[in-house]
């Protein structure tokens, strides 16, 4: 995908998560490294929540590159939410399975179920309500 198209993503999710001008920004992978000191290597995104950047990797299909912003977004909206929650939020969001074609992969590796977390509409709500708490 071009990076012109994730961009593109990024703002549709941040809208979404009632973000529109929060200042958090997606940056290249390379500008992350300078900026964070953390490489890409080979996770799908990565988040510096003290800088307010993130970044994914541009050459994966639309789902889950919209999975990883969401996810990315996701640990400055909810900071104190463990991994599973998290992984288990932007599945949810985006509505994709994983790659066992299910959206409760990581929530029962952690010994999870994804009913845990509440419905995608009430998500989007929680998302914006901390948006708005923690002035993103
Ligand atoms: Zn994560």
């Amino acid at each position: 995908m071009k990076w012109k198209n994730v961009e593109r993503e990024f703002e549709e999710i941040k809208i979404l998560f009632g973000m529109k001008n929060a200042d958090v920004r997606l940056v290249i992978p390379k500008d992350f490294k300078v900026i964070s000191g953390f490489a890409l290597g080979s996770y799908w995104g990565r988040v510096d929540k003290t800088k307010k950047i993130i970044t994914v990797k541009r050459n994966r299909p639309i789902q889950q590159i919209r999975n990883t912003i969401a996810h990315e977004l996701a640990h400055l909206l909810f900071p104190n939410k463990p991994h599973w929650w998290i992984e288990t939020f932007s599945y949810k969001i985006i509505s994709i399975k994983d790659d066992y074609g299910r959206i409760g992969r990581y929530a029962k590796r952690y010994g999870h179920s994804p009913r845990e977390l509440p419905s995608k509409k009430r998500l989007i709500e929680m998302a914006k309500e901390a948006a708005e708490r923690l002035n993103l």
